[in-house]
Order: structure tokens, then C-alpha cells, then sequence
């Protein structure tokens, strides 16, 4: 699996991650699949405390059991408790129900009421306390992105995770310049647009025949083309984990990037970032 450095981590991260969104229906095939996934080296496992109120955790904590060591695991604390002593407190609370005492990421899974100074200095405590190696943001528009980097100081946001895939690309107008002038990760969430995804289109179709390779494989490889981009589809099939994992194998040519531009275009411009 080909990995990349994290933001400002001293950690290399596998381009093609895991997610793990409502994940709790089918516990055991979730499991099986996050598993075969681990296995294809899709080490990258992100999860929320708010994924089925916890049971996400749960089963993802099941899922690591005895190979914790081999994943980047990430966990988000909801905006409502995102209080200094609050964010500590879900902290603790996501780290008995993954079964480690650590986390490799820790995001503010959106922007809330709390004082953003707030957060970043309970994220900034458990750092110090080693319960979180790196901490970050989700859905966070450039202007809030720049807003929170003024708050911590050079260095210290890892990452933002923000909705991407072949329709939705707003994110490269303004997101992803600026992540990479400060050094932060770009997670692609949603990279399949949450199963909605143009399986039938013809550019998408005809470049997977040309390069062996899946439709799903070369959307992970469009998204993850910048070299500070990640990716974690959510896969409850084991042999779809296998699938996305192939993509990290893949490589496009420009005109093959191209032809996706076009078929795909990025849009104008808006204001704020989107989210699902
Ligand atoms: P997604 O990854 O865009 O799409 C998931 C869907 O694609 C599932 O129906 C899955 O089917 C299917 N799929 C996966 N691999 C496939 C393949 N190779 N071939 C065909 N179908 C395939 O959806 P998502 O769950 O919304 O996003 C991914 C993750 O991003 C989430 O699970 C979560 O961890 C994270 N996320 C974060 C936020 C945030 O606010 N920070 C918001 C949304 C999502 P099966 O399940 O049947 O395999």
C-alpha cells in the first residue's frame, strides 16, 4: 500500500483508508470487512463517537483486537462536546470503547458553539498527555481552517476531512490550496459520494477498461492525485475493501486525468465548504 507523510506528522499514512459510517447495522460483516481490509493495508480506519452513538467504536475497537499497532486510527469528537473538559472527557470515553490508549487523529467532527481556542487546547493537553498523537478538523470551510492554524500555531492541525468525489470537487478551489501551504492533510471523505456514485459514465467506464483496473479504483486514484490528499471510502463488503485497496497500485496517466476534468468538472466557485 503506497503511504504518504500525515501533515505535519512525522507518520506516513496509506493513501486509501477506511471509513466506517453506519457501520453498526451489521456488526459481524463489518467487522469481517475492516478486517480484510487491514489486511490489504487499508490501515487508515476513521470513526466517530457519534457512528451509531458509540457502537461504531465498538465494533471498530473489536476489529483492531491484537493489531492495533499496524493501524492510523482516528476517531471524532462531536462539535456539542467540544468544551475543553468536554473534549477530553469523549476522548476518554472513545478510547475505552476502541479498546487502546491512543489515538493516532483526533478531529472536531465539525465547527460548533464551543470557542474554537477551547478545543485546540484540550486536543493540545491530550497530545501532551500522549491519549492523541495528532489532532485536526472536519468540515471546516478555508476561512475557519485559516482561523483555527491562527489559534494553534504552525504545525499543529494535522489535517481536514472534507467531502470529495468526482461530483463534488469545491474543495480544490480553496480547501486543498491551503491545507498544502500549511501542511495539513486532506482527508476525502464520502470519496464515493455515499453509494451514489456515476458507475455508468462512460469516460469513468472506458479509463478502467484501458487501465485493468475498476471504476471505483480509478475515482480513489483521480481524488488522491495531489500528492496531499487522502482517501477513506467505507467499504461493509470484504471484497470491496479489496477493490479500493487496488487502487493505491494504480496510476493515470494526464491524459487520463484529463478526460476525468472534463467529464467531472469542478464547478465555480462557492462560498463555505460543502458537506453530506
Ligand atoms: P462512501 O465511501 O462514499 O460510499 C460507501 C458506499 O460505497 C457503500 O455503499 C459501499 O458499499 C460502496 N462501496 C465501497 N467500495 C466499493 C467498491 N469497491 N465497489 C462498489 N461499491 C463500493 O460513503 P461514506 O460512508 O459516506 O464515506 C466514507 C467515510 O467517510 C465514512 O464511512 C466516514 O468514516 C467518513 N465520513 C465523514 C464525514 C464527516 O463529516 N467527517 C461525513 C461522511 C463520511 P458496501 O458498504 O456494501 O461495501
Amino acid at each position: 500500500m503506497e503511504t504518504r507523510p500525515f501533515g505535519p506528522t512525522a507518520r506516513r499514512v496509506a493513501v486509501i483508508g477506511q471509513g466506517t459510517w453506519e457501520m453498526e447495522h451489521e456488526r459481524r460483516a463489518a467487522v469481517a470487512a475492516l478486517q480484510r481490509g487491514l489486511d490489504a493495508g487499508l490501515t487508515h480506519v476513521d470513526t466517530a463517537e457519534m457512528y451509531g452513538a458509540g457502537a461504531v467504536e465498538e465494533l471498530v475497537g473489536e476489529a483492531i483486537a491484537g493489531r492495533r499497532g499496524d493501524v492510523f486510527l482516528a476517531s471524532k469528537v462531536l462539535p456539542e462536546n467540544a468544551s475543553r473538559r468536554g473534549t477530553i472527557a469523549a476522548c476518554e470515553r472513545s478510547l475505552a470503547r476502541l479498546g487502546t490508549d491512543h489515538l493516532d487523529l483526533y478531529l472536531l467532527h465539525w465547527p460548533g458553539d464551543h470557542p474554537i481556542d477551547e478545543t485546540v487546547a484540550a486536543f493540545e493537553s491530550l497530545r501532551t498527555a500522549g491519549k492523541i498523537l495528532a489532532w485536526g478538523v472536519s468540515n471546516f470551510a478555508a476561512d475557519e481552517l485559516a482561523e483555527v492554524v491562527r489559534v494553534a500555531g504552525p504545525g499543529r492541525v494535522a489535517c481536514n476531512q472534507v467531502l470529495y468525489h468526482l461530483r463534488e470537487r469545491a474543495i480544490e478551489h480553496e480547501v486543498i490550496p491551503l491545507c498544502a501551504r500549511h501542511g495539513i492533510a486532506v482527508v476525502a471523505y464520502s470519496p464515493f459520494g455515499s453509494g451514489r456514485f456515476p458507475v455508468r459514465d462512460r469516460t469513468l467506464r472506458a479509463i478502467a477498461r484501458e487501465r485493468g483496473a475498476t471504476p471505483h479504483q480509478v475515482a480513489l486514484r483521480f481524488l488522491v492525485r495531489n500528492p496531499n490528499v487522502f482517501a477513506i471510502p467505507k467499504a461493509s463488503r470484504p471484497e470491496h475493501a479489496v477493490e479500493n485497496a487496488g487502487a493505491a497500485g494504480l496510476a493515470l496517466t494526464e491524459d487520463d486525468l484529463r478526460e476525468l476534468e472534463r467529464a467531472f468538472p469542478r464547478g465555480r466557485r462557492r462560498r463555505g465548504v460543502p458537506t453530506i
